[in-house]
């Protein structure tokens, strides 16, 4: 079996595993600050930590279990990383420029439970879970990429809103974003991190319980049962009400903003009437609310969906605003390149014959 990647392991484990093995506490700010402050490429590079202390963790772990199977750089700065985990499956993460820094969007799981109709990650269903390592080392590699450059470019952003559903993965979510976050390493601001939900009510409850601040996402899609069943079938088992429960407990407890995601889908859930609907469904709560309308991204799988026109985008976005939601529009990065959630990965499978 494969050794595990070391950056699965929160600092506190970590802790717990050299402490057990006897190591002394010190070696662990040691190693962590190798780990995530000069960002070693070998356990060997640890030049002031013991001999014996290398050994040992090298005898348990790996830095990286994925290696980089392909990259795609946009004419916008955007890159898209393809990654080959151990077991030969592929993931995808996307670097994107934004003005306010470089944010780095990443996976969960190997394909998506979820199935909603009109994602190119629900075409594969899930093979497994990512590992909190796997997740870790996909900031890890790309951050290390970027040391390469030698322009002292850091991740200063993450979105968890590559492939899978993070919240159907939670204790591996929650180690990587204590990772991330932790201020001795990486030292990712949580207020700049956000993870997004397709709307797993029980876990939002959970979310909230854990007091990280991190940011929440939720894909709502459309603003009533009938239309967000019709295009994401989770909507059965959390409806909206039930889902606006788990809000209400979250914004209680956390009194941060959500994100509402919209995908703009032509004929589907743009037309005026839905704009209404979805403002009616936020406005008790409209000062904790930001809507953030996503031009949708063609599938090949699924040509029955179109992006809305521009024009209706804006009405729809006037609408919300004229109701006093507050909204945005999201324009997107790496066009050229397939940066929509699955879609390099769906392209290289094919070409592969996998799927
Ligand atoms: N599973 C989580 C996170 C990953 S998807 C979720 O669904 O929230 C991140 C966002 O991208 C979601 O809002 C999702 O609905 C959206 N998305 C999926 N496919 C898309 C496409 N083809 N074009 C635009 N957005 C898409
Ligand atoms: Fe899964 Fe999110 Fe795609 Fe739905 S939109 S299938 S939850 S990745």
């Amino acid at each position: 079996m494969t050794k595990p990647s070391i950056y699965g392991l929160t600092y506190e484990q970590l802790t717990d595993w050299l402490t057990d093995r006897g190591q002394q506490r010190f070696r662990v700010d040691q190693v962590w600050n190798w780990l995530y402050k000069k960002r070693v490429a070998t356990f060997r590079d640890m030049r002031n930590v013991n001999k014996q202390t290398i050994e040992l963790l090298e005898e348990n772990f790996v830095l990286h279990t994925t290696e980089e199977e392909m990259k795609q750089e946009s004419k916008d700065g955007t890159i898209k990383y393809l990654f080959k985990l151990a077991d030969g499956n592929l993931i995808e993460t996307v670097l994107m420029r934004f003005n306010y820094g470089l944010s780095v969007c990443v996976t969960t799981q190997v394909g998506c439970n979820i199935g909603c109709s009109f994602c190119a990650s629900g075409l594969l269903r899930k093979s497994r879970d990512l590992s909190s390592g796997e997740i870790v080392e996909q900031i890890m590699n790309v951050q290390k990429d970027l040391d390469e450059k030698g322009a002292g470019e850091r991740v200063s952003h993450i979105v968890v809103m590559g492939i899978g559903e993070p919240f159907d993965n939670f204790t591996n979510l929650m180690d990587f974003l204590y990772v991330v976050n932790d201020d001795r390493g990486l030292n990712i601001g949580a207020r700049h991190i956000t993870v997004s939900t397709s709307g797993l009510a029980h876990k939002i409850y959970e979310f909230a319980d854990t007091g990280i601040q991190v940011n929440l996402a939720i894909s709502i899609h459309a603003p009533n049962n009938e239309l967000r069943t019709s295009i994401m079938k989770i909507n059965k088992a959390f409806p909206i009400e039930k889902l606006m429960k788990a809000v209400d407990y979250y914004l209680e407890k956390t009194n941060r903003r959500i994100t509402y995601e919209y995908i703009m889908l032509k004929d589907v859930n743009d037309h005026e009437e839905e704009a209404i609907q979805l403002a009616k469904l936020l406005e008790d709560h409209r000062h904790l609310a930001y809507v953030n309308l996503i031009p949708y991204n063609t599938v090949d799988e699924h040509s029955y969906y179109q992006r809305s026109d521009s024009e209706t985008i804006q009405a729809f976005f006037e609408t919300l605003k004229g109701k006093g939601i507050h909204c945005g529009v999201r324009w997107e990065n790496g066009a050229d390149i397939d940066a929509a959630c699955g879609q390099l990965r769906s392209k290289q499978m094919k070409k592969k014959n996998v799927v």
